[in-house]
């Protein structure tokens, strides 16, 4: 019987990975090697892994929140590092989460007990401040991120170490534009780092470059009316035509839809497959401040040699994009081989052979939409598994689904497929005859995290308003500015307010009292 589970990292992961476990009456123990919560959104000037000072979530709050717990509906929809960091305080404050937290705390080993395939436990052992602990534990979440290590692939450009003489450095180490003033930059890459550091880097360098080997689709984080693209497209209304139309149609219309805003291939971006969130690159590959290259093929001592056979002279600087790889150094060798990529994992959380699944990996997983919501339904699901209020199949149908493991998983697909484990998946048929307002908005409105809390296990009494509210809080941070709109007046209004304004204005000349219309709302 689980009881005690040790969640290594405090970052969104583990903090919610502690909120489930007390959920689910579990005592959980977390571990964070540095002295704060937050992970990698956590930003500091140097020493540890972590995001870049300009950086805005590619997700909008509605999107991204935990499923019982908004964001307050006057923070921004996408928003900076310190703002994200303010909600996770409020969290880890509104849930009491602090106390689990054992900060400046590393993990140095997770291995078998000598008796594992009986009681399923683990031997932890821990470093703080030179003190190494042993303890043992019922359960373990590995919380600690897939963006452990830099992917520095200096082998697949000749040069680079011996030849070239400028600098190069990895995007985890890039803070700012300060040291690129005046410079001409080379950014590898175009993934969300490389759009964003290029488009940042442009401002004040003498030219940046930005090789890609496959392209890539650029969307806006605004979508029609100003809304949230994630709002608009994260449907169950889309999700449909996508499991229904065939795959060449919706192909084709999502060419159509993206290539809308501009064409990809004038802009020399035509990808294969990946997608990032960019407003600013395109208008920088416009104005010429961004130029698109293909791939490196060497680098000389001061020039980078592409692959179509062009070359740029004179290149101070080069950041390499390309992303990272995750690692789990104090996992015992058998399960570490076992968890080796996130396709290995069943569901991309359990490593399959375990004679117990007593342990589990949060957020490895390349979704559609928000990892964090996507890390949160797993913590739901795997503290049942743990507490043993749900179960996995036999380890044969187990690695037969590993194998089933996609490249890219839909967010809607996955999203409900481990709702449907934890019993929390919506029936909007059902809802369509219990509640037809709140289903219009479930299957119509965007699939929030809220939804997997209208019913079953966890059931929060929130929800319902929550997603009934949610184009509110998505409206309400931008109308700062009170304002006279005559478009959204009705006639008799229309008729008035000419001689409102006469009015008012003689009201003004004649220093009367200030005009009304400074209190008038949008509406
Ligand atoms: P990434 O998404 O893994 O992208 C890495 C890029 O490097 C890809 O374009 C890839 O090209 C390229 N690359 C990898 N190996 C290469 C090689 N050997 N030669 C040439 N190019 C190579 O990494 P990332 O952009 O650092 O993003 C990491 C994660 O953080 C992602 O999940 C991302 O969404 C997230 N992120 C979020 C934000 C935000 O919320 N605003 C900002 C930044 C990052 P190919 O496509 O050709 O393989």
């Amino acid at each position: 019987m689980v009881q005690r589970v040790a969640i290594i990292g405090a970052g969104s992961s583990g903090l919610v990975s502690i909120k489930c476990c007390l959920d689910e009456g579990l005592e959980p123990t977390c571990f964070e090697q540095s002295h704060d919560i937050g992970g990698l959104w956590r930003f500091t000037e140097a020493g540890r892994i972590c995001v870049y000072r300009s950086v805005i979530t590619n997700t909008s709050k509605e999107m991204m929140c935990f499923s019982d717990f908004p964001f307050p509906e006057d923070f921004p929809n996408y928003m900076n590092h310190s703002r994200l960091l303010e909600y996770f305080r409020m969290y880890a404050k509104h849930f009491s989460l602090l106390s689990y937290i054992h900060f400046k705390t590393t993990v140095h080993s997770v291995r078998k007990r000598p008796d594992f395939s009986t009681t399923g436990q683990w031997d932890v052992v821990t470093e703080t401040d030179g003190t190494v602990e042993s303890a043992v534990f019922d359960a373990v979440m590995v919380c600690s991120g897939h963006y452990a290590e830099p992917h520095l692939p200096l082998d697949s450009f000749p040069g680079i170490e011996n030849r070239f003489r400028g600098q190069y450095l990895h995007s985890w180490e890039y803070k700012d534009s300060a040291s690129f003033q005046g410079k001409r930059v080379l950014v590898l890459g175009v993934g969300n780092s490389g759009g964003d550091i290029a488009v940042e880097i442009s401002r004040v360098a003498a030219q940046v470059f930005l090789s890609t080997r496959s392209g890539t689709w650029v969307i806006s984080r605004i979508s029609d009316h100003g809304f949230p693209f994630d709002m608009m497209l994260t449907t169950r209304f889309h999700n449909c035509l996508e499991n229904f139309l065939p795959s060449a149609l919706m192909r084709w219309l999502r060419l159509k839809k993206f290539n809308t805003w501009f064409d990809h291939a004038n802009y020399g971006l035509i990808p294969q497959k990946s997608l990032i969130v960019n407003d600013e690159l395109p208008s920088c590959i416009l104005s010429g401040t961004v130029v698109v290259k293909p791939n490196v093929e060497e680098f000389m001592e001061s020039s980078a040699v592409f692959e179509d056979g062009t070359v740029e002279e004179n290149i101070d600087m080069v950041v390499f994009a390309t992303g990272y790889t995750f690692s789990f150094p104090f996992l015992e060798e058998s399960v570490r081989n076992n968890c080796r990529s996130k396709y290995t994992l069943y569901k991309y959380i359990f490593p399959p052979p375990l004679e117990k699944p007593t342990l589990a990996v949060l957020g490895l997983i390349a979704l559609t939409g928000s990892i964090m919501a996507g890390t949160e339904v797993q913590a739901r699901w795997v503290t049942r598994v743990f507490k043993g209020l749900n179960q996995l199949p036999p380890a044969s149908r187990l690695m037969a689904e590993v194998a089933k493991n996609k490249i890219k998983t839909s967010y809607i697909g996955y999203m409900d497929e481990i709702a449907s484990c934890v019993g929390v998946k919506p029936n909007v048929l059902l809802l369509f005859l219990k509640d037809p307002k709140l289903a219009l908005e479930v299957f119509f409105g965007p699939c929030t995290p809220c939804q997997y809390r209208l019913a079953g296990p966890g059931k929060w009494v929130g929800a319902r308003n929550t997603i009934l509210t949610q184009w509110h809080r998505a409206v309400k941070p931008l109308r700062t500015r009170k304002f006279f709109l005559m478009s959204n007046l009705n006639l008799p209004c229309c008729i008035l307010s000419p001689l409102f304004l006469v009015l008012t204005s003689v009201a003004k000349e004649n220093n009367l009292s200030p005009p009304l219309y400074d209190n008038l709302v949008h509406t």
